[in-house]
């Protein structure tokens, strides 16, 4: 399967190596194995990579809507047909279990066909201005070259959901994949390429060397977007590089989302839900859930059956057939885990399960569940990206309310509640760009994602998905 990965950079339509002959190495977070030495795309090989893309541009964006929603679609129907392939190497590279590496083949998979639906329906308007004397015209073009910086966690589906409204707009995209993960983008280079992607409309410049590769990149007029993914401090630092040439960015950047337990709700259903909230990637999630705010009524209740289920997680290799809990991606992430736990014992937090780095090979952490967590602990203040259950009480909704808004970040909240006209005040008052309410899975192809406040600017997916590749420009005609 690993002979099928390309470990070169893939510039107009070409596989070759780094200018420099630089490689670096891919390991599995799972057995700490090497995996796949790829080549380390250097400035210089950045900068050609925006040149193909350049090159390429006007001839993209004058292919048919039709034309470029047909090579989307193959994409889907290619990737649905090497759906095992893509699910391994994703497991392999980024630990997490297959099962849920077949889900992300599929959610990423919709990215794909929704944008093939979406490069047929670009539309504009046209009317009288209001005092009569002239006809408007509001047409939508592609924005142009775009850079693509995409993280580790979803390797597949962070990819699409960027280059898919990318080229159903008629943009043409620079990918730059984490450098823990990108062995998937480049399987998928190989499926875009035949699905009749054209040389150029799609490069990849996988790379040690994240930040000197970027700034060249960014600094090039002929460069139009930025699009993001990945953690607050690095977001806010390319948006101060983008500053130099008010580059077009859309930022998905971290998230600190509240899990609010309302004491009228489902017990049972939001523990099944907080587990998927929480565990669904390892917790290794922009959205998943952050911190657990339970109505004091229903806590002991809610925690208990938590922890009993938490307990009864299988950790290990994701290859293995009952896991659900793989590892973190690397040592850094489990010691950074490990610290935000360390943190809240010595607050006095109650440790109910697990709190610790499973010893052995791999970078595994033990599912926890803490209890008492006090409010000033870092756990609650920062993303966790771990398997970690936070639990804290709160007695009526306006606590509620003011404890799950008590953070710069915007990303994801999830409310569990019978109660409609709650869930309507919850919509008025939760300060989040997308709203769970009784479910623990958010992500949809045809819905807006994204976050308010530090958690990003601009939405992935959805129609909205594409209006971040989109200029509007307006025209003026007289009456006739
Ligand atoms: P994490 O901390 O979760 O790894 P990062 O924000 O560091 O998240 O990484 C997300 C993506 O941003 C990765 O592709 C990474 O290589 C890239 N990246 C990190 N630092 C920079 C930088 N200074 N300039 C451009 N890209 C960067």
């Amino acid at each position: 399967m690993l002979q099928q990965v390309p470990d070169g950079l893939f510039i107009a339509g070409q596989w070759r190596g780094a200018s420099s002959g630089a490689t670096f190495d891919v390991h599995d977070p799972a057995t700490g194995h090497l995996l796949r030495t790829v080549a380390s795309a250097t400035p210089q090989d950045g900068v050609a990579a925006l040149d193909a893309a350049v090159g390429a541009a006007a001839d993209w964006a004058a292919t048919a809507p039709r034309v470029r929603s047909e090579i989307l679609r193959s994409a889907f129907d290619l990737l649905r047909r090497r759906r095992e392939d893509f699910a391994l190497l994703i497991t392999l590279e980024m630990g997490k279990p297959l099962a849920e590496a077949r889900a992300e083949v599929d959610y990423g998979g919709e990215f794909l066909r929704w944008f093939a639906e979406e490069a047929v329906r670009i539309a504009g308007r046209y009317g009288s201005t209001p005092e009569g004397r002239g006809r408007m015209l509001v047409t939508h073009h592609p924005v142009g070259p775009c850079y693509l910086i995409t993280p580790w966690n979803f390797p597949l589906a962070m990819a699409t959901r960027k280059i898919a409204p990318a080229l159903a707009a008629g943009c043409t995209v620079v990918v730059k994949p984490a450098e823990l993960t990108p062995l998937t983008t480049l399987l998928l280079a190989t499926l875009l390429q035949q699905a009749g992607v054209p040389a150029g409309v799609v490069n990849i410049i996988p790379t040690a060397a994240a930040a000197v590769v970027s700034a060249p990149i960014l600094a090039d007029p002929r460069l139009r977007k930025l699009s993001f993914t990945g953690s607050t401090p690095v977001g806010q630092a390319l948006l101060r590089q983008a500053a130099d040439t008010v580059l077009r960015t859309s930022m998905e950047l971290g998230g600190n989302a509240p899990f609010l337990v309302f004491e009228d709700a489902d017990i049972d259903q939001a523990v099944t839900g907080a587990m998927a909230a929480k565990f669904r990637n390892s917790g290794e999630a922009c959205t998943a859930a952050n911190r657990f705010l339970v109505h004091r009524s229903v806590a002991r209740d809610f925690t208990e059956r938590i922890a009993e289920r938490v307990a009864a997680l299988q950790v290990g290799r994701g290859t293995l057939p009952g896991v659900s809990i793989g590892p973190l991606i690397d040592a850094r992430a489990v010691t950074k885990v490990d610290s935000l736990v360390r943190n809240a014992i010595a607050r006095h937090a109650t440790v109910l399960v697990g709190g610790r780095p499973r010893p052995g090979p791999g970078s595994f952490y033990e599912p926890t569940v803490l209890t008492q967590v006090p409010d000033d602990s870092d756990v609650l203040a920062q993303e966790i990206f771990g398997p970690v259950v936070a639990v804290t009480v709160f007695d009526d909704e306006d606590e509620a309310v003011r404890l799950a808004n008590a953070t710069e970040s915007g990303l994801a909240a999830y409310v569990w509640t019978k109660d409609l006209a709650r869930v309507q005040r919850m919509i008025d008052r939760l300060e989040t760009g997308m709203l769970g309410v009784n479910v623990g899975v958010l992500s949809n192809a045809a819905a807006p994602f994204g976050g308010i406040k530090r958690s990003g600017l601009g939405r992935e997916g959805g129609p909205e998905g594409i209006a971040e590749y989109l200029t509007t420009k307006y025209t003026m005609t007289p009456e006739p």
